[in-house]
């Protein structure tokens, strides 16, 4: 998967652009080092190139998959389901369950406690 965003250096200035508004997180560290939003071109921009690949390392990390982990919801026949599955965050826990075992998990709930 190729990140969203591209990378232009032009002259003395590092120029991001993104498809559309990145996430609180990835906001945050674009103005921590340094970047600013031009709005008029609706790109990121800073002076200077130091230290432009290591941000960009870490900013392909942000958008690199959630790996895969087995479900782990027991069936009825006492084995676990193993089906891919991804970390969900229902409430105060964390469960991983595949597709599959999510959605039955939150027919299950009361809808007050399915959010998102
Ligand atoms: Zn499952």
């Amino acid at each position: 998967m190729t990140a969203p965003y591209t990378c232009e250096q032009l002259g003395n200035q590092t120029a991001l652009t993104f498809p559309g508004k990145p996430p609180e997180n990835i906001r945050a560290a674009l103005k921590a080092r340094g970047f600013r939003w031009n709005a008029k071109n609706r790109l990121w921009w800073r002076r200077g190139v130091n230290g432009t690949a290591d941000f960009l390392t870490w900013l392909d990390k942000q958008y690199e998959p959630e790996p895969l982990h087995p479900c782990r919801r027991k069936l009825d026949s006492g084995q676990q389901c193993g089906q891919p599955a991804r970390v969900r965050s229902p409430g105060p826990y964390t469960m991983i369950l595949c597709g599959a075992c999510w959605r039955e998990y939150q027919d299950a709930q009361p809808s007050q406690y399915v959010s998102k």
